[in-house]
């Protein structure tokens, strides 16, 4: 079974050629057909421990890659804080599903601990040895995540792009503070939009250019080896539940997800595929709404305001993996995808058939919540419950609400949590009532004096570490940018 571009059903790569390429050559998304067709035993995983979970299920989307227990186990030993990487926490009527356990305290981690031995490991597979080049753009959490991920990889390089004043001072201390002879981290001046296709632009720039013993990839979600270690945390979630005796095998769990490049979300809907009984999937998003209207109405429109929110790994206009779910639900019609994505491109809008609408609204529901109602939501937990959420979760929360207030069964709710508080501790100490200090490390202390809740200990380093990176560049400059830096022997 080959992978393949949304877009042109001609352009094929085995697991391994997709990982290592990060994004097809015409600018599609590598997908599988038909995961149906792995005949997934999903139920026997639920037995296993969570690397072992894991294991079998990136084996089983990525079958190129010879050992994925010994990659998996080697990823996440020692990294992430709790003994079983993403912990299920019941608060008040509902499921947390914690994420933000691993070295950067962002879900992101999840993925971003394995991404390089996939890649490594495809690059052997595939006999090449080059000089692999990750190129990221970032809103916040995927790039701490990755150039922490390829930090000293043997044979790899990592350059993060981020939007000048777009991330959290926390966020933006973690990068530009970032150690490794392999890293580059630069601000561009726009929104993470530009600094996003600014990306796109420069891998399709060099697809036509012969750049020597030099690979270019992505560690972004548009990587299959990035989304695909996502789907073990909602099989992990699934059999925490039925192990605490809240459900029997095969009964409906729904899952709400705060959503930016959609996937974390499109890795619930592959767990489903597999054979996960997911109930609803619900696509919580902030002020930036694009994908509740696009569920509502079947109208793509990124044409409108962008909010900068208190959620800003979610201030996203171009949901980057829809062009996944997209392809699945038009019954793999390339044409139809390459031609939505051309009028995104070129108009800034586009409309599904109802065909494609009603299967949508079959299979996900949504909402969206404002800045003041994550921030009530973050009070009111607080003190009704005694947990922590972070903005992003705090979303997530409130369109959970939105939910359980108009469902009709009772099946468990999980609420993905994708981030520390600590990471956005502004944000949730004036969620608290509380008037936070000028110093965005003393934020995190005064946070911490007011609930007690401890603080992550890399983010706790934070504060000595000294800054590395400073760089400052225009959008347009990107590409210059990227050839500069690969052309230089040394960092
Ligand atoms: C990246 C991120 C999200 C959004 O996840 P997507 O896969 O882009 O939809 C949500 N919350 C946090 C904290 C994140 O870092």
């Amino acid at each position: 079974m080959m992978y393949q571009s949304t877009r042109d059903h001609r352009l094929q790569a085995s697991s391994t050629c997709a990982v290592l390429n990060g994004i097809a050559p015409d600018g599609g998304l590598y997908i599988l057909d038909d995961l149906n067709d792995l005949n997934f035993d999903w139920l026997s995983v639920l037995e296993q421990e969570p690397m072992d979970m894991s294991a079998s299920i990136l084996a089983a989307l990525l079958p190129e890659f010879p050992d994925m227990n010994a990659l998996v186990h080697k990823g996440y030993e020692g990294k992430f804080s709790a003994p079983d990487l993403t912990p299920v926490v019941s608060v008040a009527d509902r499921y947390v599903l914690e994420l933000f356990h691993g070295p950067t305290s962002a879900f992101k981690d999840v993925a971003l601990s394995l991404l390089p031995r996939l890649m490594t490991a495809a690059r052997d597979v595939e006999g090449s040895d080059d000089e692999i080049v990750i190129l990221t753009a970032t809103s916040g959490d995927t790039g701490k995540a990755a150039l922490e991920g390829f930090r000293d990889v043997p044979g790899t390089r990592i350059i993060v792009f981020y939007p000048e004043g777009g991330v959290s001072p926390i966020q933006q201390a973690q990068m530009t503070t970032q150690p490794g002879k392999n890293v580059c981290v630069c601000a561009v001046r726009g929104n993470f939009d530009d600094a996003q296709t600014g990306v796109k632009e420069i891998f399709a720039a060099c697809s036509q250019r012969d750049l020597g013993h030099i690979r270019l990839s992505s560690a972004n979600s548009i990587n299959i080896g990035r989304l695909a270690p996502q789907i073990a945390y909602y099989f992990k979630s699934y059999a925490d539940l039925v192990h605490s005796g809240r459900i029997k095998p095969g009964q409906p769990v729904h899952f709400v997800v705060p959503t930016g490049n959609f996937g974390d979300i499109l890795a619930g809907y592959f767990a489903k595929l597999l054979g996960l009984p997911v109930g609803r999937l619900i696509c919580a998003s902030n002020a930036n709404n694009v994908l509740t209207d696009f569920l509502t109405t079947g109208v793509y429109d990124k044409r409108r305001p962008f909010h900068k929110t208190t959620s800003p790994s979610m201030d996203i206009l171009v949901s980057s993996n829809l062009e996944r779910l997209l392809y699945l639900l038009s019954g793999c019609d390339n044409e139809y995808v390459a031609s939505l994505m051309k009028q995104l491109n070129r108009d800034g809008h586009y409309q599904v058939s109802d065909a494609i609408l009603s299967k949508l609204k079959a299979e996900f529901g949504c909402g969206c919540c404002n800045d003041a109602e994550a921030a009530a939501v973050i009070g009111r937990v607080w003190k009704e419950s005694g947990y922590l959420l972070d903005p992003h979760t705090a979303v997530a929360w409130a369109v959970a609400d939105q939910f359980m207030a108009r469902r009709t069964d009772d099946a468990p709710v999980v609420v993905l949590s994708t981030a520390s508080p600590y990471k956005f501790p502004a944000a949730v100490l004036s969620a608290l009532g509380k008037t936070p200090c000028e110093d965005a490390f003393a934020l995190m202390e005064q946070l911490h004096q007011h609930t007690g809740v401890p603080v992550p200990e890399n983010l706790a380093s934070l504060a000595d570490l000294p800054v590395r990176h400073r760089d400052v560049i225009d959008r347009e400059k990107m590409l210059d940018y990227v050839l500069e830096k690969v052309g230089e022997a040394q960092w």
